[in-house]
This record gives C-alpha cells, structure tokens and sequence, in this order.
C-alpha cells in the first residue's frame, strides 16, 4: 500500500457543510457523489491514503483480479486438451501477477477521486469522529491528535467492517492474517490453512489452490454454505472438493501458534478429540465486525446492538440529531451493493425523496468456478415461512452455450409462489452466474412471475436460456430436459 500522505483539510472547505460523510468505501462515496448530485455541500473524510474502502483496495476487486487470474492459469493447465489446444511450459509469475492486481486497484482507487472532483465532493483526509450536534472531529489516524471540526447540517456513518479474528488467534500481519494478507502472498503457500468455509474462504481457497498450493478449510458447520439453497449447497459440497480445496467440518478452532515459518492451528474435531494442523499460511475467514473504532459513536448517543452494529430506523437514522449510518457497520449482509444503495436510499431520504432499499432483490455472488449466484429466498427460508411454492431446475448440462463452453457443472433454481407464480427465490450455480442473476434480480425487483420470464425472447445459444428453461420448469414445461 502506498505511503499515508499526511491529512488534509481542503484549503477551500465551505464554513459548514450540508453532509459529511465518514468513510469513502463504496457506501460513503457513492452517497457522497450522490448527494452532491441533489445540490448538497458534501464533504467525505477518509482515514486511509486511497479512497474506495475495503471493497476497491483490500475486497472485492483486489480478489477479482486475482481470481481472473489463477482462473486463466488453472484453463491453460488443465482444460485446454479438448479443445485440441497443446501448451507446454506454463509457469505463474506471483509477483507480476500481484503488480497487475495492485494496478487495477490504482486505477479505480484513482476513479473514485476523479469523481469526487468531478462532483464538487470536498475530500478530507483524517480520522472522522462524531463530537456533538452537526460537528465532526478531524484527527491524524497516526496519533489520534485533532486537526479541525467540521460543521455540518447531517453526517452519514459508513465507516465500513474489519475481519473478525478467534480467541487464541493473533494475526501478525504476516503468515497468520485475514484476506488482507491473503490478497498479497508474496509467493503461493506450500500448505494455506483456511479457518471458515464462508465467501472468502472459497474465493480466496480457489486462487492459491489454482496456483499450486495445498489448501485445507477448517469449518465450524456440518456442511458447506448452510445459508444458501440446500440443492445449492449439496452441488458446491460436490464441486469444490474436486477443485483441490479440502474441508474439514466440525472443526472448533481453539487457536494457532506461529515458529518460524511454520503455523499449528489447533482444533476439536466432531469427537472432541484435540488434532493439529500445520501450513505456512494461516487465513482466518470467520466473519467481519462492524467498524467503530475511534468514531465515538456510543459517547454521541448512538446505540450499538451486541454485536457493534449501529442500530439505525428504516430511514438510516441513527438516534442522534441528524446522524445516518448505512453499509457494513449496520446490520444486514456485507455487500458492496448493498451499502451503494443504501447510502443513495439515506441520501435521497435526507433530501426529502423516497430513498428504498429493496433487501429481498439484492444479488448475492460468490466468484469460485462455477460461480454462486442467488437472489431472493432459499428454499429452506420459504419451508420454514410455510409459503407455498412450486420449483423449477434446469441444469446447464442441457444447455447449448454451456456445452460449447465445456462448462457444464451446475444449474438454475428458480422458486416461485404457488398460487401467484411470483418469483421468490432464484439460485444459480454455473458459468457467468455473477452477470446471468442480474435477469433474475430484475424480475425479483419487478414482481415478476415465472411465466414473465417464461415468455420473454432469450437469446440463442445463451447462458440465460437456462434460465428460461427453469422458469418454464416451474410449470413443469421444460422444452430441452
Ligand atoms: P468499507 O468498504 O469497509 O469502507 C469503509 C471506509 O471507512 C474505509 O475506507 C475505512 O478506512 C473508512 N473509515 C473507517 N473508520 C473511519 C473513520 N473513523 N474516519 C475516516 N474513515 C474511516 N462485496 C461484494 O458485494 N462483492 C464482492 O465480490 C466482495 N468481495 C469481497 C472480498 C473480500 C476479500 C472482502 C474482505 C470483502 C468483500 N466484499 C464484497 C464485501 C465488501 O467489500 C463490503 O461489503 C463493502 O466494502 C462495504 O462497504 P462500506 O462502504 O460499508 O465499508
Ligand atoms: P462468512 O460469514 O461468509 O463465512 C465465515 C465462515 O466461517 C462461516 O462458514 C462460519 O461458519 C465459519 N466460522 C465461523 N467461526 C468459525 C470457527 N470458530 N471455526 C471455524 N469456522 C468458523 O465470512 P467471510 O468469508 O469472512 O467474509 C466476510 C464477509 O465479507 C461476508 O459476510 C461477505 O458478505 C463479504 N464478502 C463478500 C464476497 C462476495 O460478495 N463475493 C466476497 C468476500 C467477502
């Protein structure tokens, strides 16, 4: 990462401002461009040297890149022969490979600042901290030493989430860490233990075993993905294993010790029997916490639930005069998605619109090979809900652009209400999942029913005929199984 230029307040800041929003991931600075947009004065304070948050420098693109990447290395190796294509000689440059990923996150670090001075959003570099009725503390991150108080008619908190470590586990920045360190190895691990099966733990899982190293996932649940659809998580069970990724489930963590280069996690297995493990890596994926850290939230009036999220009203109001909070440090599923919208939803409603967050309609995407992609409820959920429904599948064996892909494993999901036929749920696991669910999002958005999408013209040979043909399956009408 780039040395911290020291902070900064712009030399032109307005006296008081309109909105200050703490916090420049993809929450805050969306809501500040946003907001700039209805003709507010906005200013957006950012405790790192690089705006975007965790999703642009150390979250989702970081991993995308990487996850291109070791994907474009594995298809050489592996899965070329078919195609009638020889390739001798492959090798992975890591270092190139990490610079690449390191330029992405430049760029787009980089855009995030442009568009502040395309909209007019005053940047302020500094530790933000709430003081009191429309005032926001200025400090520098590295002594905590306040530089100045801004004045501001409403401020917005998105100050965003950091990994959750165990008791008994100390990250040490290097062989013992979080994503953050994963996204970085400066050479692929002999042996990478990963604590928690969850996104990040198959994400990140799926770029180093691509890359050559053994990877081993300690797990504290039965099964993998309980929380998606249950054919969903039966299928990835199946997957991901083959994939060089091996689970351990029923594996209570009860810490890990670091000599030399060399890591022991300890765990308890399903007996309750003591047993070790040893790797050079240690990638600790159990969950984010929400992030208050010198925010002085509680000492400002706002109220934190058991687990340090800000407990905010369906407006995003935070409990104090004029204070917002929206994105990772509230709760809900941490997305980036989801914090955009919700901090253009906070915006909109401060400027006396309609702002809405439609959380039934938000896409969720895990990017291992096959992708994951769902969208609405799970099975399970409607079950437990006792609303009725009818289902339709359709597996991308059947489907002719998968087929010529060589990309077959998988299928789409849709779950629909009996009697209405709206769409509730679609589940996808597959080619491209992350870009075919956007179909289904929409429909979900739109109240669609099954036979809308039924009906609508997909094209041919594509990916999202498979999606079609689900949706058809839900009345039992598949044309191609
Ligand atoms: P953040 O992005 O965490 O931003 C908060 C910002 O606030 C940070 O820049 C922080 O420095 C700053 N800040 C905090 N406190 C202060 C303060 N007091 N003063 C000033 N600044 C402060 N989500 C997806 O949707 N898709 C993905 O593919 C995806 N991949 C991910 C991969 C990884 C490895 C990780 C870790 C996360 C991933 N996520 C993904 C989750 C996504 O990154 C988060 O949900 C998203 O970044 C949350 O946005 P936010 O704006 O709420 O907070
Ligand atoms: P996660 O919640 O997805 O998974 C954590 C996993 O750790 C779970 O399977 C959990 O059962 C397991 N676990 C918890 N405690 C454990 C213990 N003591 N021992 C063993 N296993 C344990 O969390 P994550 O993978 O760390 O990711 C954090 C967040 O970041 C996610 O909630 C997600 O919203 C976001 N994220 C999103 C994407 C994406 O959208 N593609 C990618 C990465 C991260």
């Amino acid at each position: 990462m780039a040395k911290s230029p020291p902070p900064a307040i712009p030399a032109d800041l307005p006296p008081r401002l309109d909105l200050v929003v703490i916090g420049s991931g993809p929450g805050g600075y969306v809501a500040a461009i946003r907001a700039a947009q209805l003709g507010m004065k906005v200013a957006c304070i950012e405790k790192d040297p690089t705006l975007g948050g965790t999703c642009l420098n150390v979250g989702c693109i970081p991993s995308k890149a990487l996850l291109d990447s070791s994907e474009r290395y594995e298809e050489i190796r592996k899965h070329l022969g078919p195609h009638g294509i020889a390739v001798s000689g492959v090798s992975i440059d890591v270092t190139k490979m990490l610079r690449r990923k390191d330029k992405i996150v430049r760029q787009l670090t980089g855009g995030v600042e442009f568009l502040f001075k395309k909209n007019g959003v005053y940047r302020v570099r500094g530790l933000g901290s709430l003081r009191g009725e429309g005032r926001v503390g200025v400090s520098d991150p590295s002594d905590g030493h306040l530089l100045a108080e801004l004045n501001t008619d409403k401020i917005l908190v998105a100050t965003g989430s950091v990994p959750a470590t165990l008791p008994g586990i100390e990250f040490d920045g290097e062989r013992i860490g979080s994503s953050t360190e994963a996204l970085s190895y400066p050479e692929v691990p002999e042996h990478l233990i990963i604590i928690g099966a969850g996104v990040i733990g198959l994400e990140l899982g799926s770029v180093w075993a691509r890359l050559g190293a053994k990877v081993t996932v300690l797990e504290y649940m039965p099964e993998l993905l309980p929380m998606m659809d249950p054919d969903i998580s039966k299928q990835a069970a199946k997957i991901f294993p083959r994939q060089g990724i091996n689970f351990v489930f029923n594996a209570r963590v009860t810490g890990a010790t670091r000599e030399g280069d060399i890591v022991t996690v300890r765990y308890q297995d399903k007996d309750d029997q003591t047993q070790t493990v040893t790797g050079d890596r240690l990638l600790v994926a159990v969950g984010r916490k929400p992030n208050t850290r010198c925010l002085g939230a509680e000492e400002a009036g706002l109220t934190l639930d058991r687990r340090g999220y800000i407990q905010v009203d369906e407006h995003y109001r935070a409990g104090a005069p004029g204070v917002y909070a929206i994105g990772d440090v509230i709760p809900g599923i941490m997305l980036a998605h989801k914090a955009e919208h919700e901090g253009i939803a906070a915006v909109e409603h401060m400027a006396g619109l309609g702002g809405h967050v439609n959380y039934d309609a938000i896409p969720n995407v895990i990017y291992t090979h096959p992708e994951i992609a769902s969208v609405g409820k799970t099975q399970t959920e409607l079950e437990k809900a006792g609303i009725p429904f009818r289902q339709g599948s359709f597996p991308f064996v059947a489907n002719g652009r998968a087929k010529a892909m060589g990309q077959t494993d998988g299928f789409v999901k849709i779950l629909a209400h009996a009697e209405t036929d709206r769409i509730l749920g679609a589940h996808i696991i597959g080619p491209r999942a992350s870009d075919t669910i956007a179909e289904l999002a929409v429909a979900v958005e739109f109240s669609a029913s099954a036979e809308d999408i039924a009906r609508s013209v997909h094209a041919h040979p594509t990916l999202a005929e498979a999606i079609k043909e689900a949706a058809l399956g839900v009345d039992g009408r598949m044309i191609n199984l």
